[in-house]
């Protein structure tokens, strides 16, 4: 399976400074034949597609209803028409700040099996979790819900407890949870790393059997970070499991 780089750009960036980075982007991802996606704030999808890039467009959320009157709500439908393919789904953001539930993701799931958005199902433990050896508990109960649908779909495995806090979890401890998920969905089904990935540590997470790409937060950022991440990816590639 060629490796997945997806970038999060969470709730950063003017438009300006989004322009800024498209544009320095787009000559740092032309040259790879692997997947990357790019996952701005759904205000700049439009401004994204507009960008001739290779890089395929994500949206960081969508709403779990399909229509109607839900103010300040962006749903499937609309990321779909602003040239998002896929979404993340489940971020830890969204479950921890915004009290996202496994049934709220469930509804968010319908609707992207619905407009043919491929979700990307975030799923990892806090650190109390953790402590208190319910990891696998954890993953299972978040991974439930996406196996109800049949479509295609891509699993990012985020421990809580290293989202923009530096803290990388050790590749061993990183493949032993993909393994797992691995278990659970199978081998076709991509699974990420996310969780301060960045130039110096992706190269051993990569190289884990399971982990067949990384969710990149701050480091997306960051162009010259980030085009190394892209550099690596690509050296690792060609190097026999
Ligand atoms: C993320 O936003 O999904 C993420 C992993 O962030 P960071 O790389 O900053 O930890």
């Amino acid at each position: 399976m060629k490796p997945i780089i997806a970038a999060n750009w969470k709730m950063n960036l003017t438009q300006t400074e989004a322009i800024n980075l498209l544009n320095d982007l787009s000559s740092v991802i032309e040259p790879y034949d692997f997947d990357i996606i790019l996952c701005p704030s759904a205000c700049y999808l439009n401004v994204c597609k507009e960008y001739k890039s290779s890089a395929v467009l994500g949206a960081q959320n969508i709403s779990e209803f399909d229509e109607g009157a839900y103010t300040g709500e962006i749903s499937a439908k609309m990321v779909s028409s602003c040239g998002a393919s896929t979404v993340l789904l489940g971020h830890s953001e969204r479950r921890h700040v915004f009290n996202e539930s496994n049934e709220m993701i469930k509804e968010k799931l319908k609707l992207c099996f619905k407009y043919q958005l491929k979700p990307i199902l975030c799923v990892g433990e806090t650190i109390e979790e953790r402590k208190n050896n319910k990891v696998f508990e954890v993953i299972k109960e978040q991974l439930a819900v996406i196996k109800q649908f049949e479509g295609d779909y891509l699993i990012a495995y985020e421990p809580v407890w290293a989202i923009g806090t530096g803290e990388t979890a050790t590749p061993e401890v990183a493949q032993e949870v993909h393994k797992f998920i691995r278990n659970i969905v199978g081998n076709d089904v991509p699974i990420l790393y996310g969780g301060s990935v960045n130039a110096g540590n992706v190269s051993e997470l990569l190289l884990q059997p399971d982990i067949n790409g990384a969710l990149v937060g701050g480091a997306s950022l960051k162009i010259s970070e980030f085009s190394e991440i892209l550099k690596i990816t690509s050296i690792n590639e060609r190097i026999p499991q």
